[in-house]
């Protein structure tokens, strides 16, 4: 459920719900919106569910207190009717403008990150990927360079200026890697691993949470929530494909949920052609499709000779070929514009705008 605090409501009144709400033994996650105070009350009701809305609506400054009919409740956009925009570095994501990830599967070298990192910022990349930590289905291929890999994207971003993501995959990672990284990726594989969602719930870096490739929207919005719950309202979404009885396709790249996301969550969407194909040529028109659909970006393997790679070359793009994308991409972009700012079909008219975070 959530408290709209009344247009006039003082600090103390919105201290006193929120203490109200503590000593009910929940937690309240508070939304500063241009006219009004949204709290959200989060945590395990149950049966007290009547009393405690009777009490919220006695106390004083409260105008009404409202069920979320949803399961995921930070990350609705009945709580939260904006978008929410991450902003790292000089990059902005969710604001309308188009965010590109770009960059190898693995960084395999200093080599080969720069060469890539070179072109990818020349071409327009907004955000440089690179797999340290690789999660691999078979445990003989190559697991990635780990800490070595982390300075090599530190040292390519102090080189292009553009903010790092890569991946972590464990809980006892997410020190090293947030001291590296500006962005944290959470891959598919790991989607629900819940002890990691509360991790890199708890760091003051963004969080990219890619789809289960198993996952529902829903299983992969309540992934997020535990992220958001535990204090990190950064969560960037990545459709990277989910597995169906397709075989041509590495995975099927779910096209729809680039709309429902926007409708049901006011995170941004990013999709990732590269692992949801697992072909080169099918990278770029599915990059476009993603983007004609709404996504606020795309994610995309790129590596300067793909036969080489350690990992992923089937699916990377060439150097010249995301410098193709690219040219493609940006215009597409520019006609999509304007679907961002669709009114949405059911959107909760909560009176709050503004400002986004908790
Ligand atoms: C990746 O982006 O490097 C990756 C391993 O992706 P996924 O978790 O989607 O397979
Ligand atoms: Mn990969």
């Amino acid at each position: 459920m959530f408290v709209v605090m009344a247009g006039g409501a003082s600090e103390a009144d919105i201290n006193g719900v929120k203490s109200h709400i503590l000593s009910e033994g929940m937690t309240p996650f508070d939304h500063q919106g241009t006219e009004r105070v949204v709290i959200a009350v989060v945590g395990e009701i149950g049966p007290r569910r009547q009393r405690l809305i009777d009490r919220l609506s006695a106390l004083p400054g409260v105008e009404t207190v409202t069920r979320i009919s949803r399961p995921f409740k930070l990350t609705s956009r009945e709580f939260h009717p904006e978008d929410t925009v991450v902003r790292v570095l000089n990059a902005t994501i969710g604001d309308g403008s188009l965010t590109v990830m770009a960059g190898p599967c693995s960084v395999e070298s200093r080599e080969q990150l720069f060469e890539t990192a070179d072109s990818v910022a020349a071409n327009g990349a907004t955000i440089l990927r690179g797999g340290a930590f690789k999660p691999r289905t078979s445990p003989y291929t190559f697991q990635g360079l780990g800490v070595e890999a982390l300075r090599y994207l530190a040292e390519a971003r102090e080189r292009t200026g553009l903010p790092v993501v890569t991946e972590v995959m464990e809980p006892n990672q997410v020190d090293i890697v947030q001291e590296y990284a500006d962005i944290l990726q959470v891959g598919t594989r790991n989607m629900q691993n819940y002890s990691l969602l509360t991790a890199v719930g708890r760091v003051a870096r963004p969080v990219m949470l890619k789809r289960g490739y198993g996952a529902t929207v829903e299983e992969w919005l309540m992934a997020a929530e535990y992220i958001v719950s535990s204090g990190n309202p950064n969560v960037i979404l990545c459709e990277r494909g989910i597995r169906t009885f397709e075989t041509y396709t590495r995975n099927t790249m779910d096209l729809a949920a680039v709309p429902l996301l926007h409708h049901l969550t006011h995170l941004p969407v990013i999709v990732d052609p590269s692992h949801a194909t697992g072909k080169r040529w099918l990278v770029k028109p599915m990059a476009l499709a993603g983007v004609a659909a709404g996504a606020d970006g795309v994610m995309v393997e790129v590596h300067p000779r793909p036969e080489e790679a350690l990992s992923d070359g089937e699916q990377s793009l060439t150097l010249e070929q995301f410098r193709s994308m690219m040219s493609a991409l940006v215009p597409i972009h520019a006609q999509v514009r304007h679907l961002h700012g669709d009114p949405l079909p059911s959107a909760p008219a909560l009176g709050v705008g503004g400002a986004s975070g908790h």
